[in-house]
């Protein structure tokens, strides 16, 4: 099975791909059921349960807001934030939601019943839905899984594939599960890691005439929405809310970086680099817009190294368009390993698995559009996951902000250093990707559950919320 790049790249708000996209994308899915049933009219109440780090982390990534705006039908994919916050406010104002958008129900974000030291069998990020009708008899239950990056599973779909972004899984001509696979098809064909899952893709989208230029157009809309991201993020000012009085930093980083860079020169990359990471990270704290990649919580690591891409590489190199479709196409390609054989989900193997991961697809996104060859991808995305192994996620206050603001900025420079060692490089090195994917892996399966989402350890307990 290989996935659609579109199930890693998605549109969604923010803070958490796993706590605000998913349970947002679970409850309007279970809102479709009934819709479908046609039993949507028979609702008379609707009880809503968070388990596991979906509690305990809940209220800081705005997890309840997020399941009754889906339970009014509104998708992560279009809502936008203005939306989100009158809604908010309307349904903490009348106690009521507006379910599948217009039969009222009494339900507010209080009466999301939390769970938090209830961790379900199939995974930490649960939630359960129970529709009730007239005579409190039960019309429809579902419990869902969040498991990271925005993608959902259904309780009882167990072997189906998880729903994401970009729509169902598919069958792709070129498939792959692991790097050594996704290799041989680079080696057969002699092609790169883009061009493999650039075959994938367009198989997805039908493969007729136009299916190539439908994927690439699609490519450059998140590449757009990444730079509207920044750019609404460098208009704002004043602290992120949650009560941590974290300022945004970006807006006047920007500023003064234009006075000391007014001509683009080289030595300020790693400025630029960490200003872009910043106002996609210090954006998604503030639920605005975002593209995962692969999560929100590590959102900001391929758009800095995109950028880093776009502006130093050397000028006779491939036009914008080209280098920003061929890096997104081979970070895709590595994500998909990550999801296939790990996980991108902070709640189940700790950070390594989130900014880890979106170091590794930005290495190799680099490495690419440097002219790597297929091993030199490889190496750079599996020195860039080396160096981010054992990293945990303690959020301060459950809150989006400390550390993970700043751990983009340092996993794209990571990225980008991975990516340079690789490239001087000829391809040939001890540890390969598939094992360093299989070591993230077994690191979090080990790792202490206080250190995955749930504001227990860490950073989260020793540093004092004001
Ligand atoms: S510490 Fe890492 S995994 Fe945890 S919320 Fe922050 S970015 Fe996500």
């Amino acid at each position: 099975m290989t996935l659609s790049i579109f199930d890693l790249f998605s549109v969604g708000i923010g803070p958490s791909s796993s706590h605000t996209v998913g349970p947002m994308r679970a409850a309007a899915y279970f809102v479709e059921g009934l819709l479908d049933g046609g039993r949507l009219d028979a609702v008379e109440a609707v009880r809503v349960d968070l388990y596991g780090s979906l509690a305990a982390t809940g209220p800081g990534h705005g997890t309840p807001t997020a399941v009754l705006l889906g339970l009014e039908g509104l998708r992560p994919e279009t809502v936008t934030p203005a939306k989100v916050d009158a809604r908010r406010a309307a349904i903490a104002a009348d106690g009521v939601i507006r379910l599948a958008g217009r039969l009222p129900i009494a339900l507010t974000e209080r009466d999301v019943v939390m769970h938090p030291l209830t961790v379900l069998p199939r995974h930490t990020n649960g939630v359960r839905f129970t529709a009730f009708g007239a005579d409190g008899a039960v019309l429809a239950e579902e419990t869902y899984y969040s498991v990271g990056g925005g993608f959902v599973e259904r309780e009882g779909d167990e072997g189906a594939a998880a729903r994401g972004g970009g729509g169902a899984a598919i069958t792709a001509p070129f498939p792959f599960r692991t790097a050594a696979e996704l290799l041989e098809h680079c080696r057969v064909r002699g092609v790169g890691f883009a061009d493999v899952m650039l075959a994938n893709e367009v198989a997805l989208a039908g493969d007729g005439e136009g299916a190539a230029a439908e994927v690439t157009t699609r490519l450059l809309g998140i590449r757009d929405v990444m730079d509207e991201c920044v750019a609404t993020s460098l208009a704002r000012s004043g602290v992120l809310p949650g009560g941590l009085q974290v300022r945004r930093r970006a807006p006047e980083w920007r500023e003064r970086l234009r006075a000391a860079d007014p001509n683009g020169a080289p030595e300020f990359w790693q400025e630029w680099v960490n200003l872009v990471a910043l106002a996609v990270n210090e954006e998604n704290a503030s639920g605005g817009r975002v593209v995962t990649a692969p999560t929100n919580g590590a959102a900001g690591i391929v758009p800095a190294v995109l950028h880093y891409a776009r502006t130093y590489l050397p000028e006779n190199g491939p036009d914008d368009d080209e280098v920003c479709v061929r890096f997104l196409l081979a970070a895709a390609a590595v994500g998909v390993l990550y999801k296939e054989q790990a996980s991108i989900s902070g709640a189940e193997v700790g950070c390594q698995g989130e900014v880890g991961s979106a170091s590794s697809m930005a290495a190799a996104g680099l490495a690419e559009v440097m002219g790597g060859t297929p091993e030199q991808v490889e190496n750079a995305a599996e020195i860039a996951m080396e160096h981010n192994l054992g990293l945990t996620c303690d959020p301060i206050g459950g809150l989006v902000q400390i550390p993970c603001i700043e751990r983009n900025a340092i996993a794209a420079s990571k990225a980008i250093n991975a990516a340079k060692m690789a490239l001087w490089g000829d391809g040939s090195h001890h540890v390969s990707l598939d094992q360093v994917i299989t070591t993230m892996r077994e690191t979090g399966r080990d790792m202490s559950d206080k250190y995955k989402e749930t504001a227990l350890g860490g950073l989260a307990v020793n540093v004092v919320e004001c």
